[in-house]
C-alpha cells in the first residue's frame, strides 16, 4: 500500500518533531518552513530554553516534560550532539504567595522528577552569589537545566532529512486558508502541493492563517530578553556554578547562566504588548531594560551595573488558558492544528511530535484539554 503523504507546515519546536515522528510511523512527509528551522522571527528562535518539571497546578505538563526529557536525551545520543545542559533548575518561592510551588510538588513526585525542597538559608549556603532576600524556600531540580533552541530545531530537521523526510524552505500562501487547503496548498514559488493530510504548526502565525478557526485564540505578545556581561575571570554566574533560576514574585522572572560564549540571560515572563511576528521590529523596550537592571543588581549583587551585551525580542503565542492547541480542523478530518505554546512549549517538542504523529496516523483524538472545543461557548 502506498504510504500516506503528509505535509507539515512550520519547522519550529512543534512542527519539526511532528514531521520526524510522522516519518517514523511510516508516512511520506514533506516539511515546509517560510524562513527555516529556528529562524529569528519564530518562537523557537534564539539560543536557549528552560527545561523544568515545576509546573504548578497546570497539568499534564510535568508528566509531558519528563517524557520529552527522555526523548531529548535519546536524540542527543542518536545524533551525537548536545541539545540539553544539565545545570539544575532553582525555583525561588517568595514569602506570601507560594501556591504555585506547593502545587508543583505532588505532580513532580508522581512523574518521578528528582527535586529537593530547600530553605532560604540552605540556598544561600549553596549559591552565595544570589541574594535570597524575601525568598522563603525553593525547589531545586538537579536533573533539569536548559535546551539549545535554534540549534535543536536545526538538528531535528537534519535528522528528519537523514531518515528520508523532504524539507523545503517555502511558505504556504495564507490566502483563504480556511477553505482552500482541501484542494492542496499554494506555495510561495507559485507551485501547488496536495497531500493526504496536513499539520499546521505555524506558531504565532496560526491566528492569521486560520482567521475563523483560530483568530484571537492565539495572541502573539512581544517578549524582551536581556543578556548581561559577567565580571572578568569570575565564573559564579556561569553554568558550572549557577543553575537556571526562576523567581516567582510579583512578576515571574527567570534566567539562564552564562557559558559556552553565551552571556547571562534574564527575561520577564509577564505578557508584553501584541506583536506581529512577520513585520514587528525587534527592539527591546527601555522600560523593561530599566526594570531588569534594577532586579539584576538586587538579586545578583555582584552583577550590579553589569553591561548589557545583547537583547533579543521573541514572541509568545498565547492561548486564553495557556494550554496548547492540538486538534483537527473542525471542518477537515485530515488537517491538524498544533500550537499555542504560550511561552512554555519548547521543552515539550519531542513529546508533542510523538503524540501528534500517533493521533494523525491512528485517527485518534487529542486529549480534551488541547481540543478547540474547550473555547466554544455553549
Ligand atoms: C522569549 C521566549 C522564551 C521562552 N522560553 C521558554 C522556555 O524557557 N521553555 C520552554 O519550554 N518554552 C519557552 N518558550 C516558548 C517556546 O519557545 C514556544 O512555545 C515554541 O518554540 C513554539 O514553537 P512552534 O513550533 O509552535 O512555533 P515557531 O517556533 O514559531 O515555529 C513556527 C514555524 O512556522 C513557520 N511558518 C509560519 N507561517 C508559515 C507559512 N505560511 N508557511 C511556511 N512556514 C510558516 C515559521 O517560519 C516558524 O519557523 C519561550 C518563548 C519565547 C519567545
Amino acid at each position: 500500500m502506498p504510504s500516506k503523504h503528509i505535509v507539515v507546515i512550520g519547522a519550529g519546536a512543534f512542527g519539526g518533531w511532528t514531521a520526524l515522528y510522522l516519518l517514523r510511523r511510516g508516512a511520506r512527509v514533506t516539511l515546509l518552513d517560510a524562513w527555516g528551522p529556528g529562524n529569528a522571527r519564530s518562537s523557537s528562535s534564539g539560543e536557549t530554553r528552560v527545561m523544568r518539571g515545576t509546573y504548578g497546578p497546570a497539568q499534564p505538563y510535568t508528566k509531558m516534560a519528563t517524557r520529552a526529557m527522555r526523548l531529548w536525551k535519546e536524540h542527543e545520543r542518536r545524533w551525537n550532539c548536545q541539545l540539553f545542559h544539565r545545570t539544575g533548575v532553582l525555583w525561588m518561592a517568595t514569602a506570601g504567595d507560594d501556591q504555585y510551588e506547593r502545587a508543583s510538588l505532588s505532580p513532580m513526585r508522581e512523574a518521578g522528577v528528582h527535586f529537593e525542597e530547600l530553605s532560604s538559608s540552605d540556598m544561600a549556603k549553596r549559591w552565595p552569589q544570589i541574594n535570597f532576600e524575601d525568598v522563603r524556600w525553593g525547589i531545586y531540580e538537579p536533573d533539569s537545566g536548559f535546551l539549545c533552541a535554534r540549534n535543536a530545531c536545526q538538528a531535528v530537521v537534519k535528522g528528519f532529512v537523514h531518515e528520508g523526510g523532504e524539507y523545503e524552505q517555502l511558505a504556504v500562501v495564507a490566502h483563504q486558508m480556511e477553505s482552500k487547503y482541501r484542494d492542496g496548498l499554494t506555495l510561495s514559488d507559485g507551485s501547488r502541493l496536495a497531500a493526504d493530510g496536513y499539520v499546521f504548526a505555524c506558531g504565532p502565525w496560526l491566528g492569521k492563517l486560520f482567521a475563523n478557526t483560530i483568530g484571537d485564540l492565539i495572541r502573539p505578545t512581544k517578549q524582551d530578553v536581556f543578556f548581561f556581561g559577567t565580571p572578568a575571570g569570575d565564573d559564579r554566574f556561569s553554568e558550572s556554578k549557577l543553575p537556571v533560576w526562576a523567581d516567582h514574585r510579583d512578576r515571574f522572572l527567570y534566567g539562564i547562566p552564562a557559558g559556552g560564549g553565551r552571556s547571562f540571560k534574564i527575561a520577564d515572563d509577564t505578557r508584553g504588548p501584541e506583536f506581529d511576528p512577520t513585520s514587528g521590529e525587534r527592539t527591546a523596550s527601555a522600560e523593561a531594560r530599566t526594570m531588569i537592571r534594577d532586579y539584576l543588581g538586587f538579586r545578583f549583587p555582584a552583577m550590579k551595573g553589569a553591561p548589557l551585551v545583547g537583547t533579543q525580542v521573541c514572541q509568545y503565542e498565547n492561548t486564553p488558558d495557556d494550554d496548547f492547541i492540538i486538534d483537527r480542523h473542525p471542518q477537515a478530518e485530515n488537517v491538524w492544528i498544533v500550537g499555542g505554546g504560550s511561552g512554555h512549549g519548547f521543552k515539550h517538542g519531542p513529546a508533542i511530535g510523538e503524540m501528534v504523529a500517533e493521533f494523525a496516523m491512528e485517527r485518534k483524538d487529542a486529549d480534551a484539554k488541547f481540543q478547540l472545543r474547550r473555547f466554544r461557548k455553549t
